[in-house]
């Protein structure tokens, strides 16, 4: 990493006797947009608190700018934070509510105003500075929230789900914004969601929760395409995991013995070795189905069981003939429909050996 901004060291975290941070290891580089993805009690929200500084490890140290910080108050840390509810005061209008931390802080007024304008203007929402919250959209008023962390020009900005409450159309909308932001401002962001289309979106990389630790980090393409543990397959969209033995493995191929007796070739992982049990993870949408058998190396004869029309894609289910896998297909040439016979292949590189 070129120039690591944020360290988290041996952070462990107890509520009592449960366990909701355990021993995190994880460092955020400066002007990098990273998501914490996981599903709700994986202890996404704890940590950003131990940023922001509302909660306290138990041990292991937090470090930001080579400075330790876990021991600081909220305010000396200089960081914004954006929550899912927008806790705006609804007594006072846009600008008001954005200048507010400035008055608490006695910031001269035409100072003040200076700031007020200009995150207003970064935020698109200059012309409605004498609204009051109620008069503001779901997305205006998280725009608000977003302008008010932005008003001490913090080099962090901490997001808690901020968009969960907005409808699909305006959530995206919202998680480009955002991320248009995070690139003009060159702000480090760190965003914890449960969404991982969101996170897809919007991050240069997703550290992936399960149970206060992470299971994997890395760019979208790296966890999606090359997820290492079943929960990490299965929480980043759908998948087909089938579970098999290890026959043989060279350099670049690995054969699977599945349950059944289906041979599959597989992209075999560093850890993959004859007579191991693993599990195998295939996107349904690396599936193809034709009604040829062509000359691939996982080539199956299966029937579909199921269809369903999706709009932008056919979600089909095959039978044991090809493992009961599910498949997504965008073909408008030819669609299958249930007791048609096909043949379902699909790419060695496309199967991975994920932990068993
Ligand atoms: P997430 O944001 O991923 O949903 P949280 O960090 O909010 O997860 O919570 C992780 C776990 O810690 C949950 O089981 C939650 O109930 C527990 N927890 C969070 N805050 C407290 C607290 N102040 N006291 C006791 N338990 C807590
Ligand atoms: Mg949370």
């Amino acid at each position: 990493m070129a120039d690591p901004q944020i360290c988290f060291d041996h952070v462990t975290k107890n509520f009592g006797s449960l366990r909701v941070v355990d021993d995190l290891n994880f460092t955020i580089g400066r002007g990098e947009f990273v998501s914490l993805l996981g599903p709700s009690g994986s202890g996404k929200t704890t940590i950003l608190m131990m940023l922001a500084g509302f909660v306290n490890p138990s041990s292991g140290a937090v470090w930001i700018d080579g400075r330790r910080i876990d021991h600081l108050p909220p305010h000396q840390r200089n960081m914004g934070v954006v929550f899912q509810s927008y806790a705006l005061f609804p007594h006072m209008s846009v600008a008001e509510n954005i200048s507010f931390p400035l008055r608490m802080r006695r910031v001269a007024k035409p100072l003040a105003a200076e700031k007020v304008a200009r995150v207003l203007d970064m935020v698109q929402l200059g012309e409605l500075s004498d609204r009051r919250p109620s008069q503001l959209s779901g997305g205006q008023q998280q725009r608000v929230a977003l302008a008010r962390a932005l008003i001490f020009e913090p080099s962090v900005i901490l997001m808690d789900e901020p968009l969960s409450a907005l409808d699909k159309q305006l959530r995206e909308q919202m998680q480009l914004d955002i991320r248009d932001l995070h690139r003009r401002l060159g702000l480090t962001v760190v965003f914890v969601t449960h969404d991982q289309s969101e996170a897809m979106t919007m991050s240069d990389r997703i550290a992936v929760f399960n149970r206060g630790k992470i299971e994997q980090h890395g760019t979208p393409r790296e966890i999606y395409d090359r997820p290492h543990t079943r929960f990490t397959a299965q929480f980043m969209g759908e998948t087909n995991l089938v579970q098999g033995v290890v026959k043989s493995v060279s350099a670049h191929a690995a054969t699977v013995e599945c349950l059944g007796g289906h041979r599959i070739v597989v992209q075999p992982s560093d850890a993959t070795s004859v007579g191991g049990q693993v599990v195998v993870s295939i996107r349904p949408e690396r599936i193809q189905l034709g009604s040829q058998a062509g000359d691939g190396q996982n080539v199956f004869t299966s029937t579909v069981i199921d269809s369903v029309y999706q709009g932008n894609h056919l979600r089909m289910q095959l039978d044991e003939g090809a493992l009961g896998f599910f498949v997504r297909s965008d073909r408008r040439f030819e669609e299958f429909r249930p007791g048609d016979p096909v043949y379902a292949s699909f790419r060695p590189a496309d199967c991975w050996v994920v932990a068993g």
